[in-house]
């Protein structure tokens, strides 16, 4: 699905790159049209490659944070802050943390 969306803005892109190409080569009515749909096109394409972009780099953030709160957690025993099982000393209370 996401793959589709990259083509399909990849597409647009490239379309709207040859419009506007060949726009330079066509009589002055059909140049004008071929402009007009190329920059249309070319600001679906990159909008939409855009959108893709951000919605990737959110996902796999997400993912990400899944992936640290997975890693075991502890709780200080004195202070009650969220601790990763690794860790030997309270950062905030300095409580060795017995494992
Ligand atoms: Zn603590």
């Amino acid at each position: 699905m996401k793959n589709l969306k990259i083509i399909s803005g990849a597409i647009c892109f490239a379309v709207g790159l040859i419009m506007l190409i060949a726009s330079t080569t066509l009589s002055r009515d059909m140049a004008y049209l071929c402009k007009v749909f190329g920059v249309i096109l070319l600001l679906f394409g990159i909008i939409d490659l855009i959108v893709v972009l951000v919605s990737q780099a959110f996902t796999s953030k997400n993912l990400k944070d899944k992936d640290d709160f997975q890693v075991s957690m502890t709780k200080c025993p004195n202070c009650g802050i969220q601790l990763k099982s690794e860790t030997k000393v309270c950062p905030k209370c300095k409580t060795v943390i017995k494992s």
